[in-house]
């Protein structure tokens, strides 16, 4: 049976950010500040708390972390690892290994959709990337067998991780900035920053509210049209928001749509008639891996999937502007815009 289309959605005039911003802040504190970092454009805004200091801390963390953890920089600790592999353990610092166990332990969770060890089908197709390449069958079955999380050996005694098989590589782009937000928060939360809005890419942090018992507004980008208005508001309070879409990075050949987020089975990238997969829930390191994961699974798998999971909150849009979403986020969402449409 077709499922039952619902017909309540309110129209609002066009927004052109996806956060409603505060009329006002305290007039000495600093403006938002923006830099790219991850390959991406990131903007933090603490409001009545914005120094040059905390400012500077935040972004030279932000930094850090990508120093750390991307893979496109050569002496990052995940490049460390991939050079090594099939061959040695590397050692590594906490934080490395903090995250890959986390990268792990959502593997497990989603039996492999969000998977770790990607990093050879992310080099091959270099979506995105400076040389984007549509690989040929027999390039993408020569690199399926490295891609196997349970390849990844993490020795936290040690302090190393291992890959097991010559030309594996690790690729944290699916985790990297849910965890760099949540070190925002930690940082912000020792500050004692009452409110702040941190956006690394789309991955957004509501910190607290927006004013007393007032929540924040995020909107979830319309996939078809993402730098017009937002297609769902969310109201929200000290949450994060985290959106996997199919316009991030794409690249389109023979008028297919080849985009950045890929089925670990196929090597190619995801095509379920998804659009976007949104979780909203206090920790950004697993919004950002589940995103990746419900992504992958799709609507049907993944709508029931989220509601296993305790405090996980799931929005998906697709090809047909149909909106899924979990119970509870419900009453929190607003669809924007008459042609989506929330299915019952
Ligand atoms: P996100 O935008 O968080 O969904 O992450 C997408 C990024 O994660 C890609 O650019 C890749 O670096 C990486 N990635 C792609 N597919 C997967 C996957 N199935 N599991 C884990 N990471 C992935
Ligand atoms: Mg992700």
């Amino acid at each position: 049976m077709k499922p039952r289309k619902s017909h309540i959605f309110i129209t609002f005039p066009i927004f052109f950010t996806l956060v409603f911003l505060p009329a006002c802040t305290k007039k000495e504190a600093l403006p938002s500040r923006t830099e790219m970092i991850f390959g991406t454009v990131c903007t933090i805004n603490l409001f009545e708390s914005g120094t040059e200091q905390l400012y500077g801390t935040l972004f030279a963390r932000l930094r850090a972390l990508e120093d750390t953890l991307s893979a496109n920089i050569g002496t990052s600790e995940i490049s460390r690892i991939n050079d090594a592999a099939g061959q040695n353990p590397v050692q590594v610092s906490a934080e490395t290994l903090f995250v890959l166990t986390e990268a792990e332990k959502y593997a497990r969770l989603t039996g492999g959709a969000f998977d770790p060890t990607i990093g050879p089908l992310v080099k091959l197709w270099d979506i995105g990337g400076d040389h984007p390449h549509l690989p040929t069958q027999a390039e993408i079955d020569a690199v399926l067998p490295l891609i196997n999380y349970e390849d990844m050996v993490i020795d936290s005694a040690a302090g190393t991780v291992f890959l097991k098989k010559a030309g594996m590589k690790l690729d944290v782009g699916g985790i990297a900035k849910g965890y760099a937000a949540d070190e925002m928060v930690r940082i912000m939360r020792e500050q004692n920053v009452p409110r702040a809005l941190i956006d690394l890419g789309g991955n957004i942090y509501a910190l607290g509210d927006k004013a007393k018992g007032t929540p924040w507004r995020i909107g979830i980008k319309d996939p078809f049209n993402p730098l017009s208005g937002p297609a769902v508001r969310l109201d929200v309070t000290d949450k994060t928001v985290v959106t996997s879409g199919v316009y991030e990075r794409f690249f389109d050949r023979g008028g297919v749509h080849y985009h950045h987020i890929f089925d670990p089975q196929t090597g190619y990238p995801v095509w379920n008639q998804l659009m976007s997969a949104t979780v909203i829930t206090p920790s950004s390191t697993a919004a950002d891996a589940l995103s990746t994961a419900l992504f992958v699974m799709g609507h049907e798998k993944g709508i029931p999937f989220a509601e296993t999971l305790p405090d996980i909150e799931a929005v998906f849009i697709t090809e047909a502007h149909d909106i899924y979403a979990t119970p509870g986020i419900r009453p929190d969402m607003t669809i924007l815009a008459e042609e989506f449409e929330l299915i019952d």
